[in-house]
């Protein structure tokens, strides 16, 4: 995989034999996560479940973040959470409840596996506490009117352990305001001092205050997986400031090493340009569904663009995978009436090829032209090749994640009632009682089954049901 320290593929090696401990950076529970921030899990979730598919136990952590993120990742700023509260008349709380409901609902409807743990940055403030004095006790940080700061002198190497540039060279040219309170412009948040009116504060050894955003993941995440472990995921905002500071902190508080594998997935843009509520080009996954469109199908378009370049969202290329999905379930619920999934032999070579794929730092547009070659073998004339196929395609969605073996049982599912007409239809047409056959298939069609004739006798699948029409 690869790992944004090391700026190149490498192999990895777990920390402890046959485990996996992952940290993503989640959620800020201020608003409705966009189908960029979803992008972002759903690549997490397709490392998640490589790993899985490659026998290691994994255990995934992902923050919440309902408190600490300033507007701007800049330390003067507002708390997005107290902005959103202000402006929804809700107390924060409250809306961090809420936007976290609706995220878990639209992470169930792209099939993204649940975390291990979901950890809230106000369930952790003790930690970030603790965190905040062991880095004042090694002289990392300092107690300033407004706040405990970090001071980023004391860290060698800030800022270019994931970028290549010192922030003093990325920004030249950029107006920094510096907050005289600091000692050097770079410095960041630990902990603020609560200002006046404040919603969300807490006591602390330095006054009332807020923790600042960055101190959240770096305490979160050592809390579930330890002082050192093995994978660090974001979206490519976080290389600076975010992922550096949690490095600082984390390393600067224990003296170890803090992430082994660093992976940063490359933003999702429409047509071509940055996602702006000014632009009104925000998409939600309830936008996605309004036009008609399966969430997994956006899943399916994340799974063809790789993480490591930009993903371009259009509307062309969602209907695209739309009719790959649609594709894709007809042929497997077409092979599935009259064949049985066999697992795939360990020999297998189109297994080997979607192994490899997946395996080179998690190559899904190689993956998905691998499993198209497994939905071709479900059209072939041979029952085998079919039930070769169906056990192909289930096993290579243990790391797609669309769900399609569970889909196929639905799908295939078919109660005594419509058993019944099915078998009357058969010896109608073998009778040569095309009237009625064509009877029972209006039948079944309300029913929800949708009948074919084919060289092969009747096949059928599962459509909505629909009531009789009065005419
Ligand atoms: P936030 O809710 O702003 O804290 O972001 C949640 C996650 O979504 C973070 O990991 C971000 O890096 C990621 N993210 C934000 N915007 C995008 C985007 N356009 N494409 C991919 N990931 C994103
Ligand atoms: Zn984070």
């Amino acid at each position: 995989m690869y790992d944004s320290a090391r700026r190149e593929v490498v192999p990895f090696e777990p920390l402890r034999a046959g485990h996996v401990g992952m940290y993503n950076c989640g959620p800020t529970v201020y608003d409705w996560q966009h189908i960029g921030n979803l992008y972002a899990y759903v690549v997490a979730d397709v490392a998640r479940r490589t790993f899985e598919y490659a026998g290691y136990e994994v255990r995934q952590v992902m923050n919440i973040t309902d408190v600490g993120h300033i507007v701007g990742d800049v330390d003067e700023g507002q708390d997005k959470m107290e902005l959103a509260a202000r402006r929804e008349r809700k107390d924060p709380q409250q809306l961090a409840t809420m936007y976290t409901e609706r995220f878990f609902e639209d992470r169930r409807k792209l099939n993204i596996q649940a975390p291990h743990v979901v950890s809230k940055a106000t369930e952790h403030i003790p930690q970030m506490i603790a965190l905040i004095e062991a880095l004042l006790a090694k002289g990392h940080a300092y107690a300033a009117a407004d706040g405990v700061y970090y001071d980023v002198t004391t860290f060698p190497g800030y800022g270019t352990r994931l970028n290549a540039e010192l922030p003093e060279e990325r920004q030249a040219g950029a107006r920094i305001e510096v907050n005289p309170n600091k000692r050097h412009a770079y410095d960041f948040a630990l902990w603020r001092a609560a200002k006046p009116g404040d919603l969300q504060q807490w006591d602390s050894p330095w006054g009332r205050g807020n923790p600042g955003w960055h101190i959240e993941c770096s305490a979160m995440s050592m809390a579930y997986l330890g002082e050192t472990f093995d994978i660090h995921s974001g979206g490519e905002d976080h290389l600076f400031p975010h992922h550096e500071c949690e490095i600082a902190q984390s390393e600067g508080a224990t003296g170890r090493p803090f992430v082994r594998y660093w992976m940063h997935v490359r933003f999702l843009q429409v047509d071509g340009r940055g996602m702006h509520k000014s632009i009104g080009n925000t998409y939600l996954v309830s936008d996605l569904e309004a036009k008609g469109f399966d969430p997994l199908a956006f899943r399916l378009l994340g799974l063809n663009s790789g993480y490591r370049k930009p993903l371009n969202f259009t509307w062309r290329g969602l209907e695209d995978e739309q009719r790959r999905l649609d594709r894709w379930r007809s042929a497997i619920a077409g092979a599935a009436l009259a064949a049985k999934a066999t697992a795939p032999a360990g020999d297998d070579a189109v297994r080997q090829a979607f192994v490899a794929a997946i395996g080179d730092d998690f190559n899904t547009p190689r993956a998905l032209a691998v499993a198209e070659d497994a939905v071709a073998l479900l059209s072939s004339p041979e029952r085998a090749d079919r039930s070769r196929g169906l056990g192909l395609l289930f096993d290579i969605d243990r790391v797609l994640g669309l769900g399609l073996e569970s889909w196929c049982e639905g799908a295939t599912a078919v109660d005594d009632a419509a058993r019944a007409l099915l078998a009357e239809r058969q010896a109608a047409r073998a009778a040569g009682d095309y009237a009625r056959s064509d009877k029972l298939r209006d039948e079944l069609r309300e029913r929800g089954y949708l009948v074919k004739d084919t060289k092969e006798g009747q096949r059928w699948e599962r459509v909505p049901a629909r009531t009789k029409r009065n005419s």
